[in-house]
């Protein structure tokens, strides 16, 4: 259970007049079940690196995989204001419940649902959304992160069938995954997506240890020795990075909105915490340095929820440029860092337990400021689109 009531998590500026019946009903229900499920699991599964048991089937079950994704192939068919709204609140839970959500969604049956045959739709793409099978999304290789253009992995035709080679590093859910979105050079050195499967010769998937972030998910590699596809398994829509990148926008649109409910979690408890602990015969809320602190946060969380909205509303458009959304990850991910960070230290040295998720958000979001487009390509992104000239 979360430490704070429910009720105080913040709207500062009635953003809720602006949502939807049905976008208020969606947030509720993914609340309620953060609360049940998340909560009182979360702490023990970090600190113990495992992942959440049935984790998948429980999203599934919930609608929060491929929110946006067409009925028919059992997707739900909602607006991107709802996906960002079930980021919010998986991520106030944990960005390792966030991740697999986006990763799922955004990562492996949006390139599917976009870039895939009527058969690779119809073969994956429900089993996806209920969760009972599980992908993983593999883009960046050991020697190329921020500059994926210059992967190496490669595929040959053999006639009948595709020959893989090549490894790929960071893979969220690779150690769990049925199936892997992976992008590899053709023979004339172009980009494009394969669905490699479980089970296939020489595909292998170890598990990366030892994180201090991202606990309570499981990461890996994805290594290719000699891989047989079968041809139906080249996604046929896509060729060149503008596939890996499309799948990139939609992961980062839903990750501004994640971290919003990792601050909200971190100011909710700060709130709350400053208003029970007496130092010096008063609630150190009643001082004006815990008082800046919560102030600043307030201002932060709002600003970034206004982003979303309006970003969410572009996107419903199909207006929202690339550029625009790797403002918002940028912004909004430092925002939830930052908050995270500070909002320890109001805790004092109770902030450092598992009790309170302060250390938990603090640590899982070194990841999310990493990765889909580390902090400084964003900059560099938006430092491009003002001037033209590429930085890179
Ligand atoms: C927990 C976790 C899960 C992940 N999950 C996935 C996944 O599911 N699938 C996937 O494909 N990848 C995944 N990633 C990989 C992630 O996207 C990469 O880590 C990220 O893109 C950065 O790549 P890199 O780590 O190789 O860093 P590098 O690219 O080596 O960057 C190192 C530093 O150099 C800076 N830098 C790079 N280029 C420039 C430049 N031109 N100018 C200035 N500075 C520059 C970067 O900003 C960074 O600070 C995951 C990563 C983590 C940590």
């Amino acid at each position: 259970m979360s430490y704070y009531p429910l009720t105080s998590i913040p709207d500062y500026y009635g953003i809720d007049a602006l949502l939807t019946e049905e976008h208020k009903l969606i947030r509720q229900s993914v609340r309620d079940w953060v609360e049940s499920f998340v909560m009182p699991q979360i702490d023990h599964a970090a600190q113990n690196h495992t992942d959440l048991p049935g984790l998948m089937k429980e999203l599934g079950k919930i609608g929060a995989l491929g929110p946006y994704i067409p009925v028919e192939y059992g997707g739900s068919g909602l607006d991107q204001i709802s996906y960002g709204l079930i980021m919010q609140e998986l991520e106030r839970g944990d960005s390792a419940v966030r991740s697999a959500a986006s990763v799922q969604s955004s990562l492996v049956m949006f390139p599917i649902n976009e870039f895939g045959s009527e058969e690779q739709k119809r073969k994956y793409l429900p089993q996806l959304a209920s969760g009972e099978m599980i992908g993983s999304f593999g883009l960046t290789e050991p020697n190329h992160g921020s500059d994926p253009g210059s992967m190496e992995t490669y595929f040959k035709d053999m006639g009948d069938h595709y020959l893989l080679n090549g490894a790929k590093m960071w893979i969220t859910n690779s150690p769990l995954c049925d199936i892997a979105v992976v992008w590899a050079k053709n023979e004339e050195g172009k980009i494009q997506g394969l669905i490699v499967e479980r089970g296939m010769e020489g595909f292998t998937t170890p598990e990366t240890h030892n994180k201090w972030s991202l606990r309570a998910s499981k990461t890996g590699e994805l290594v290719f020795n000699d891989v047989k596809v079968p041809k139906e398994n080249l996604l046929p829509g896509v060729t060149g990075l503008k596939g890996p990148l499309s799948c990139l926008n939609s992961a980062r649109y839903g990750i501004s909105w994640g971290v919003i409910g990792a601050a909200i979690d971190c100011y909710c408890t700060a709130v709350q915490y400053s208003k029970e602990r007496r130092q010096f015969g008063n609630p150190i809320g009643s001082y004006q340095l815990q008082q800046k602190k919560l102030a600043e946060f307030l201002t932060e969380i709002t600003k970034a929820q206004l982003l979303c909205l309006q970003l969410g509303n572009l996107k419903n458009d199909h207006k929202a440029s690339p550029a625009q959304i790797s403002m918002a990850k940028r912004n909004n991910v430092k925002m939830a860092i930052d908050i995270a960070r500070e909002s320890r230290q109001i805790l004092g040295g109770m902030g450092i337990m598992g009790e309170f998720p302060m250390m938990r958000h603090a640590a899982n979001l070194e990841s999310v400021i990493t990765y889909e487009g580390t902090h400084d390509v964003h900059l560099l992104i938006t430092g491009m689109d003002i001037t033209g000239i590429n930085a890179f």
